[in-house]
């Protein structure tokens, strides 16, 4: 039997590590490396989805702190 007939992977969307769900549960379904929420990763194409959103996201974040402030 393997983890990967059940599927029950969760998965960190910020550092994309997987996690099985004994794993996830015994971190409160929370990502150790970077404290992020884990989700279940049974639907690969959500995921990706959900990765490439929060990675515009922070591309945008970076942009906006090297813009400097204008004085009013
Ligand atoms: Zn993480």
């Amino acid at each position: 039997m393997s983890y990967e007939q059940n599927n029950n992977f969760y998965v960190c969307l910020q550092c994309l590590r997987r996690f099985t769900i004994e794993e996830a549960y015994d971190l409160d379904f929370t990502c150790p490396e970077c404290g992020a929420i884990l989700f279940e990763d049974n639907n690969e194409e959500l995921i990706n989805v959900l990765s490439m959103l929060i990675k515009n996201i922070k591309i945008k974040l970076k942009s906006i702190s090297q813009t400097p402030i204008p004085a009013q």
